[in-house]
């Protein structure tokens, strides 16, 4: 027997719990791990969002709901323009296993009539939309996802073979600022696989081949060059202004550098090295996971450091390792998947083996097992300058 869409709405919201504005503005001052998701169309926007609302079209919810709060334990008011759409949506995410999902009766119209705060939402351009469209495509990343990206500020250590498909794929997908950091000028030996460089810019600074190369692909974001070294006196100000570190490096002192300054400040380290055909890749730093140290907790001395500047290596394998540094940085953006950390990828592509290896922090780790000092950093002085 047919049912009319009247009577299956009522019954719909006599099956799933509604909530007030009123209430949901108190909730919203008590429950700091309450999720609003709000599940307008884009144009529907223009009167204002709830602060920290989620903004997720009625046609995405499903598919999304998952990336937003993963946790089905924790709860979730979903909230449309009148209360309708926001109904049968809790219905919906209750049937995917959510325990604490509520609809505010009411929707927007209420919530702006009881005067409660709005802002302006953010939206992507239709350039950018245009641009992003199909990682936006994604249900884990979205339009919210991709401004994230756009508003997030990452740092690639080094613009050599690592930095280069890294900084190309972070420029590519829109990451809002991104900081270069290199003193080495471009050699034709590095063109095998520093793919940010070409022929003309033989003998100039690579941070300027490298802001050239990325404006080129993308005008719409913010790219930062120092043309310096990292050393102990500028990396806590250099990284400071960054969300994200990435260690583009391939020596030893500069690891630990990147890392020491990365634990002092609290800042995930996106680690990718090589060596001949191996390569490794893992996330330090991140969420409670270890750092370099708790692998290695001291450099070698440097007459045992293999020098990477001699060492052969294949351009493309700086690309695999590269690339997935890039992937990393973008997942802990739009907070997708399960980062690689406490997991060290680790691949041998003569003969394109995987492995991974878990990582664990060591409890008498020199750097992040107390409370970390600058005077933790070692000197790195003594150590040779060298960039893969
Ligand atoms: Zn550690």
């Amino acid at each position: 027997m047919a049912t009319s869409f009247s009577d299956y709405l009522a019954e719909t919201k006599r099956s799933i719990n509604e909530i007030s504005v009123h209430e949901l503005q108190q909730q919203l001052a008590s429950r700091t791990d309450l999720t609003v998701i709000d599940i307008r169309e884009a144009d529907e926007l223009t009167g204002g969002v709830i602060p920290s609302a989620k903004l997720v079209p009625r046609g995405f919810l499903e598919l999304r709901v998952e990336s937003i709060q993963p946790d089905r334990t924790k709860p979730l008011a979903i909230i449309c323009a009148g209360g309708t759409r926001s109904a049968l949506g809790t219905k919906s995410v209750s049937e995917l296993g959510y325990e604490d999902v509520v609809s505010v009766a009411g929707g927007m119209g209420a919530w702006a009539r009881a005067g409660f705060a709005v802002v302006a939402p953010k939206t992507l351009t239709d350039e950018q939309k245009a641009r992003y469209t199909r990682q936006i495509r994604l249900p884990q990343v979205g339009e919210e996802g991709q401004q994230r990206l756009l508003a997030s500020k990452v740092l690639c250590v080094g613009a050599g073979g690592l930095g280069s498909p890294l900084a190309l794929y972070l420029a590519a997908g829109g990451v809002g600022t991104l900081g270069i950091i290199d003193n080495d000028v471009a050699d034709v030996s590095n063109l095998q696989r520093q793919i940010l460089h070409h022929e003309g810019v033989v003998g100039t600074p690579k941070v300027d081949s490298a802001r050239q190369t990325l404006s080129r692909l993308n005008s719409g974001i913010e790219i930062r060059t120092y043309d310096e070294r990292l050393t102990s006196e500028n990396v806590i100000e250099i990284f400071s202004d960054y969300d994200i570190i990435v260690d583009g490096t391939d020596n030893f002192p500069t690891r630990y550098l990147i890392n020491d300054a990365c634990v002092f400040l609290g800042k995930p380290n996106v680690h990718g090295s090589i060596f001949y055909f191996d390569g490794q890749c893992t996330v330090f730093n991140h969420d409670g996971g270890p750092c370099y140290r708790c692998l290695y907790p001291e450099p070698p001395p440097p007459q045992l450091a293999p020098s990477c500047a001699e060492a052969g290596v294949l351009g493309a394998v700086c690309g695999v390792i590269g690339a997935m540094q890039a992937v990393e940085v973008m997942k802990l953006i739009v907070t997708a998947g399960e980062p690689l950390a406490g997991r060290l990828l680790s691949c041998d592509v003569l003969n394109m083996e995987f492995r991974q290896l878990k990582i664990r922090r060591d409890p008498s780790c020199p750097v992040c097992s107390e409370s970390p000092t600058i005077t933790a950093l070692i000197d790195y002085e003594q150590f040779c300058d060298v960039t893969l």
